[in-house]
C-alpha cells in the first residue's frame, strides 16, 4: 500500500536575487524602512511601486502582516467601537480578528457549497445590521462573482475590503483581486503566495484612504519618502489627525519580496498545474464533491478543497485517519475544537453568538490540504490516489466499525 512521504509544509526556498538583496540591507544596517542614507530610496519604498504596477493600482503601502493590512484599511474606513462589519462565516481567525483589534462588530454571512459568499444572506444581513463595510475573504483563493458583488455592494451603499491573503496574482474577468474594491489587503507570510516570514500589502485607488492608511502604519512626518502615495497635500490635510498605529514594513523583508513580484505569473501556472493534477485524480470518486472553478477566474492553486457531503463525523474522521495513516496530512474545518490554523467562526467567542446554519453545513464536510510549489505533479497524482482509495474504501464501508485505519509497511 503506498505512502506519501513529502512535506505539506515545505516552501520554496528564498530565490538567490532576494537573498543577495537581503545581505546588503544586512550590510548597511538600514533596516527601517525611513532609515536612508543621501538620496538612497528604501527597499520598502521600491517594494511598494513594484507591487501597485503589478496590480494596477495608484496607491500602495507595505505593512508588517496581512492582519495589519486588514486592521489599517478598517481603520482607515472609519471603523471603530461597535461598528458592524460584515465577513464570511468561512475564513480564518486574523480576518474577524482585524474587524475586532479596531472594536468591530463581526456579522458572518454564509457562504455556498461553492465556497463564496451567500449575495442573498449578504444583502439580508446589511439590511438587518446597517453594515457600511464588507471585509470580503477570498478564501482559499475562491472568488465569488466580483461584478455582481460590486454591483450589489454599490446598491447596499457598502464599501468592499478585498482580503487577498489567498488571491495575490489571481483575477477574476482579467482584473487582478483586490482591485475589485476600494481597498485590497494582501499577505505575504509564509504559507501564502510570495514570501518574508511575515509581512502583508494595502493597495488603493482612493488617495485619502492611502495617506490614512500610511499615516496610520506609523509614517510620523516622514511620508513624503513613499513613493506609490499621494501628493502631500492630501497627507497635510489629516496629518494631524490620524493616529500612528505602528505596523511597517521594514528593508530587510521588501529586499526578500521585491524579486518575487516577478515570479508570481510563473508561481500561478506552476500551482495551476498542480491544483488541475488533483482535480483531474479527485474527479468522479463517489460522495466525494469538488469545488467547481468558473472560467472568470484566475487562481492560484496554492490549496485543494474538497466536500464530503452529509458524511457522518465517524467516517470523516475514519477517513482522515485513513490518509493520515499513509502520509497525507489532510485540514478538516468540521472538527469541534479548534486545530492548528484551522478554526471556525462559532470558535470565535468575541464576535458573539452567531448562526449560519449553512455554512455549518458546508463546514462539516469541507476538506482542505495545502500544495506547496515543492509537490512535483508525481506527488499530486500520489497524494490523489492515496485520497481517492480512502475516500472510496471509508465512503463505502457499510458502517464505519468496519474500517480500521490502514496497515502500512
Ligand atoms: C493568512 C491570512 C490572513 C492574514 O495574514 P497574516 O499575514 O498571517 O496576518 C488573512 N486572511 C486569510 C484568509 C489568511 O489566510
Amino acid at each position: 500500500m503506498e505512502r506519501f512521504e513529502g512535506s505539506f509544509t515545505q516552501q520554496e526556498p528564498i530565490p538567490e536575487a532576494g537573498i543577495a538583496a537581503a545581505l546588503a540591507v544586512l550590510r548597511h544596517g538600514r533596516l527601517h524602512r525611513y532609515n536612508t542614507a543621501g538620496d538612497e530610496v528604501a527597499e520598502a519604498a521600491l517594494l511598494e511601486e513594484e507591487f501597485a504596477a503589478f496590480t494596477g493600482a495608484r496607491y500602495c503601502l507595505a505593512v508588517a502582516s496581512g492582519g495589519y493590512a486588514m486592521g489599517c484599511a478598517l481603520r482607515a474606513l472609519g471603523v471603530g467601537q461597535g461598528v458592524p462589519v460584515l465577513t464570511n462565516a468561512f475564513t480564518l481567525a486574523p480576518v474577524p480578528g482585524a474587524i475586532a483589534a479596531v472594536g468591530g462588530q463581526p456579522v458572518f454571512v454564509e457562504v455556498t457549497e461553492d465556497l463564496i459568499l451567500d449575495f442573498a444572506d449578504l444583502e439580508a444581513k446589511a439590511r438587518a445590521t446597517g453594515s457600511r463595510v464588507l471585509l470580503l475573504s477570498h478564501m482559499r483563493g475562491h472568488v465569488c462573482d466580483m461584478d455582481a458583488l460590486m454591483a450589489l455592494c454599490a446598491r447596499l451603499g457598502v464599501a468592499v475590503i478585498e482580503d487577498c491573503a489567498h488571491t495575490m496574482g489571481a483575477e477574476w474577468r482579467g482584473v487582478p483581486s483586490g482591485r475589485h474594491g476600494l481597498i485590497g489587503c494582501y499577505s505575504t507570510q509564509t504559507y501564502k503566495h510570495m514570501n518574508s516570514g511575515e509581512g502583508g500589502f494595502c493597495i488603493t485607488d482612493d488617495a485619502e484612504m492611502a495617506a490614512r492608511m500610511i499615516l496610520l502604519s506609523g509614517s510620523y512626518m516622514l511620508y513624503a519618502r513613499h513613493r506609490a502615495a499621494p501628493p502631500p497635500e492630501v497627507f497635510e490635510a489629516i496629518r494631524l489627525e490620524v493616529p500612528n498605529v505602528s505596523g511597517r514594513m521594514d528593508n530587510l523583508r521588501a529586499a526578500i519580496l521585491r524579486p518575487q513580484i516577478a515570479m508570481l505569473a510563473d508561481r500561478r501556472a506552476r500551482w495551476a498545474a498542480l491544483y488541475r493534477g488533483m482535480e483531474a485524480g479527485l474527479a468522479g470518486v463517489p460522495g466525494l464533491r469538488l469545488i467547481p472553478r468558473p472560467e472568470e477566474e484566475a487562481y492560484m492553486g496554492s490549496s485543494f478543497q474538497f466536500l464530503l457531503p452529509d458524511w457522518e463525523e465517524p467516517r470523516i474522521v475514519a477517513f482522515l485517519a485513513g490518509c493520515v495513516a499513509r502520509g497525507v496530512e489532510l485540514k478538516w474545518f468540521g472538527a469541534g475544537d479548534p486545530v492548528a490554523f484551522t478554526s471556525r467562526y462559532v470558535h470565535w467567542r468575541y464576535a458573539g453568538e452567531q448562526s449560519c446554519p449553512q455554512t455549518d453545513r458546508v463546514l462539516r464536510g469541507l476538506v482542505d490540504m495545502r500544495l506547496p510549489l515543492t509537490f512535483s505533479e508525481a506527488d499530486v497524482a500520489q497524494i490523489a490516489r492515496i485520497v481517492r482509495a480512502e475516500a472510496l474504501r471509508i465512503g463505502q464501508a457499510e458502517t464505519v466499525e468496519a474500517v480500521a485505519a490502514p496497515q502500512v509497511q
